[in-house]
């Protein structure tokens, strides 16, 4: 039995066989038998064939459309490949110490590689790059019937991944996946936000442990408490099947909380509205008793799309938000893609050294113009279908007023198209902005003078205020929600918002985790939006807050002064408000 430890990011248990996703990951056996040694050099000099073909294939790409001095770089992997030297060592290894070629091949350029590395300049080092290069395409060819994708999965499995990119999250079939785990991420990373939207346990962040298992080894995933086991033991299995139980048991449990009013003890009526990345998530909210939707992430319309969606696309998603809610508003976020929602189709997103900071959300809309005006046409004619008001623009990651300005520019320039055509749409349409910049929440006073309301992200603000990437677990301990820098920026958005009326709503994770809950009505917010799944726990938090009390806990909490210290402050009045939350 193995048990390794990573971020918890979507709860409950899950039991299952494990799948791991991505060949080069996959273990390679060490040898081979007598009988098989020829079939196994067949086998190695078929990839290596192959692989010569690749990369003859991309020296032509590069020398066409870059210069020869590219597709020489692609030149010196050949000689490499075709190296008469490294053939005999590799063929050596299988026939005379019965490897696998997989193994031999591994040995000998895995030890190439060292020596480059060892010679101590940047052009060697490079060199060591280009031999890594080469082994793991000649495995991926040795190992390629093993290599699965996730649309092949046809039978319920944990899947385990060095990392899973949002699309990738975006594809698992739920019926076949029962929880993952991966390597790398961080705790608001999309894929972990994606893990919550599909109800899927999740640990994630977890470092290099892929080569410790094979495929079909028992696995349990604890998205509770951040662990996965491989191969456990009789009685950790049986305890772990009793934990399985009780979960669902306490979240059956929660049940009656579902249509319950998301109101204080002392009668404060809090707007709880859900998170959304597809429309048909609209009925988990609603299931869960959302007052609507908050934070409709559109970009997902783009990830894991095989064509550019087109102005019908947008519309008719649009419209099947709004019909599910009825008379409930919604809250659509104009594009964010970037980062590490990177779209395979459309807009041309430039790599970047830092995506984060690079043309990512509403700058990459600004400049692609033509795809923002497609979809803000679309919003403005599904938002015909509801009542004024109830459908509200929001825009992402506005960093300056000027930006501000020109996304609600372009709405303008939309309305007078759409005018000029003749098309029916929605004129009452509020025009908001998320404050997930830090630059936004330190100029909320002047911010709230022109828009119409604010989306407080928190996973970007605690991102861009601390400087930690979201997405790196190796930073994961620096990314502290309770920052007393986040509570200062809230805080200074909440009283810019009351200073000039507006609606404010904290749609970060931050929102989603009850322990914060009277942290941020006493702070002063009334409105979140949050994982559909939090919604019946956050209810039954609620229902035994009151408005002094929370205002106490935040007093106390900005007093603290240390993340730390806050967060264990926070977790022990979570529990001696809700014990039977049982944290
Ligand atoms: C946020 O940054 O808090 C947010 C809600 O947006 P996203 O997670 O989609 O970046
Ligand atoms: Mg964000």
């Amino acid at each position: 039995m193995l048990v390794k430890r990573g971020i918890a990011v979507s709860p409950g248990v899950a039991i299952g066989a494990a799948w791991i996703f991505g060949a080069e990951r996959l273990r390679v056996r060490h040898y081979t038998t007598k009988s098989a040694i020829d079939t196994d050099i067949a086998r190695f000099r078929a990839a290596l064939d192959a692989v010569c073909v690749e990369i003859e294939g991309n020296q032509k790409i590069a020398n066409q459309q870059l210069g020869e001095q590219y597709g020489a770089i692609f030149g010196a992997h050949l000689l490499m490949a075709r190296s008469p030297q490294l053939t005999d060592e590799i063929e050596r290894l299988i026939r005379e110490k019965i490897n696998t070629p997989e193994y031999a091949c591994k040995q000998v350029l895995e030890r190439y590689a060292e020596v480059f590395r060892n010679l101590g300049n940047q052009y060697h080092a490079e060199r060591a790059h280009d031999i890594n290069d080469l082994q793991s395409r000649l495995l991926r060819y040795l190992l390629g019937k093993q290599r699965q994708e996730l649309g092949d999965l046809s039978k319920p499995v944990i899947v385990l991944a060095r990392n899973l990119t949002p699309s990738e999250t975006a594809s698992l079939k739920r019926e076949f996946v029962l929880g993952f785990a991966t390597e790398e991420g961080g705790p608001t990373s999309h894929t972990a936000i994606l893990a919550g939207a599909l109800e899927l346990p999740a640990v994630v962040g977890i470092g290099d442990f892929l080569s410790e298992i094979e495929n079909g080894d028992k696995v349990i995933i604890d998205g509770n408490r951040g662990e996965v086991i491989i191969n456990p033991v009789e009685s950790v299995l049986a305890e772990y099947l009793e934990s399985q139980q009780k979960f669902r048991t306490n979240y059956a449990a929660l049940e009656i909380e579902r249509t319950a009013e998301p109101i204080t003890a002392d009668g404060e009526r809090i707007q709880m509205l859900g998170n959304i990345e597809f429309p048909g998530e609209t009925e988990h909210c609603l299931e869960r008793g959302a007052d609507g939707i908050g934070l409709y992430r559109t970009e997902f319309l783009y990830l894991g799309a095989t064509k550019e969606p087109s102005e019908e696309d947008h519309y008719n998603a649009y419209c099947e938000v709004i019909h599910s809610l009825g008379d409930r508003e919604v809250v659509i976020r104009t594009l964010d893609l970037g980062a590490d929602k990177v779209p395979s189709v459309g807009v041309h997103h430039p790599a970047s050294a830092n995506p984060a900071l690079g043309l990512r959300s509403i700058r990459l809309s600004l400049q692609y113009l033509e795809g923002f005006k497609i979809q803000l046409r679309a919003i403005l004619r599904a938002a015909k279908h509801a009542q004024s008001g109830r459908v509200k623009i929001m825009f992402p990651m506005i960093s300056s007023l000027y930006e501000f300005r020109q996304a609600k520019m372009v709405v303008r320039d939309v309305m007078d198209d759409l005018d000029e055509a003749g098309v029916p749409f929605q004129r009452e349409v509020p025009v908001g902005m998320m404050v997930e910049v830090p630059s936004a929440a330190i100029l909320a006073e002047e911010f709230a003078a022109e828009v119409d309301f604010f989306s407080i992200g928190t996973n970007d603000l605690i991102q861009y205020t601390l400087a930690v990437d979201r997405g790196d677990p190796a930073v994961s301990s620096h990314y502290r929600t309770g920052d007393p820098a986040i509570l200062r920026l809230i805080s200074m958005v909440v009283k810019a918002a009351e200073n000039h009326k507006i609606p404010v709503t904290v749609c970060g994770q931050m929102s989603s985790d009850p322990k914060f809950l009277p942290l941020l009505i006493g702070l002063g917010i009334r409105r979140i939006s949050v994982t559909p799944h939090a919604i019946p726990e956050l209810k039954a938090v609620l229902r035994q807050l009151n408005i002094p009390q929370c205002k106490d806990i935040a007093t106390h909490a900005e007093w603290l002064g240390l993340s730390r210290v806050i967060d264990n402050y926070l977790q022990g009045e979570l529990r001696k408000i809700c014990p039977q939350l049982g944290r």
